[in-house]
C-alpha cells in the first residue's frame, strides 16, 4: 500500500505542475468502499486522512471502529433523504447532493443537530439514464434553492463522467463541469454570493484523475489505484 500511496501522490503532483497548480489545492479522497476498517488502517498510518464510502450502513461500522483517529469521511454514494439523519450525524462532506428534497431532510437534520453541513451537488454531467445527479439545465435553480437553506453549506460540484479507458475522452465531460461550475458562481444573485462558494470541483476517480487534475479537480476520488480492484 506504501507504494501505491507514494505512486498516486506522485501523479497528483506531476499532473498538478504539468498545469501550474499548487499539488496542495488537490485533496486525495481515498475510496473506501467494500475495504475492510483493519485495510483502512493501515491506510491511515501511511498518511491517508480522507475516506469516501458508498453505503451509510457499511460506513458507519467502519466509522465506529476507527474513531479517535483524527479522519475524515466523505459520503460519495447516492444518498436517500431517510437515511439523512446518520449521513449528517457521521460525515463531514457529503458530493451527492441531487435533490431538493434530499436537501431539505438534510438541512433539517443538520439543523436538529446544531450543524452546518458541508454539501457539493452531483451533476449528471454525461446526462446517463444509469447515473443520479442533477442536469446541467437543472443545477441553477437546485444551486440556489440549497443555498438558501440555513444548515447546508454548499461547496462545490461532483460528477461521475461516463466510463471510459481513455481518460481523454473523459476531459471534455471535467471542462463542462467546471465551466458549469464557473457560470453558476457567476450567475448568482448578491445575496447568495456572500453565502455560496462553489470552491470544490469533486472529479477523476482511478482512470482518469490526472486529467481531472489537469481541468481543475480540487477533490479526486481514487479507491482501485489505492486499494487495489474490490471484488
Ligand atoms: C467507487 C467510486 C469511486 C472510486 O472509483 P475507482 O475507479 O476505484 O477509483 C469514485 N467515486 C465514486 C462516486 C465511486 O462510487
Amino acid at each position: 500500500m506504501h507504494q501505491r500511496i507514494e505512486q498516486i501522490r506522485s501523479r497528483m503532483r506531476d499532473a498538478a505542475r504539468r498545469c501550474g497548480r499548487d499539488p496542495e489545492s488537490i485533496r486525495l479522497v481515498a475510496v473506501s468502499k467494500k475495504v475492510s476498517a483493519e485495510r483502512v488502517r493501515q491506510a491511515i498510518a501511511e498518511g491517508i486522512h480522507v475516506f469516501g464510502e458508498n453505503y451509510v450502513q457499511e460506513a458507519r461500522g467502519k466509522i465506529d471502529r476507527l474513531s479517535g483517529l483524527g479522519v475524515s469521511w466523505h459520503f460519495i454514494g447516492h444518498l436517500q433523504s431517510n437515511k439523512a439523519r446518520q449521513a449528517v450525524a457521521l460525515f463531514d462532506l457529503i458530493h451527492s447532493v441531487d435533490s431538493l428534497k434530499l436537501a431539505h431532510a438534510l438541512n433539517r437534520e443538520a439543523a436538529k443537530a446544531n450543524k452546518v453541513q458541508p454539501v457539493l451537488m452531483q451533476v449528471n454531467i454525461g446526462r446517463e439514464t444509469t447515473k443520479s445527479g442533477v442536469s446541467a439545465s437543472e443545477a441553477n435553480r437546485l444551486a440556489r434553492e440549497i443555498g438558501s437553506l440555513e444548515n447546508l453549506a454548499l461547496q462545490g460540484l461532483m460528477a461521475m463522467p461516463p466510463y471510459s479507458d481513455d481518460p481523454e475522452k473523459t476531459r471534455p465531460y471535467f471542462t463542462a463541469l467546471k465551466d458549469l461550475r464557473d457560470r453558476l458562481q457567476g450567475g448568482l444573485d448578491s445575496d447568495l454570493k456572500n453565502k455560496i462558494h462553489l470552491q470544490e470541483l469533486s472529479m477523476g476517480m482511478t482512470a482518469d484523475f490526472e486529467v481531472a487534475i489537469e481541468c481543475g479537480a480540487t477533490i479526486i476520488r481514487v479507491g482501485t489505484a489505492l486499494f487495489g480492484a474490490r471484488d
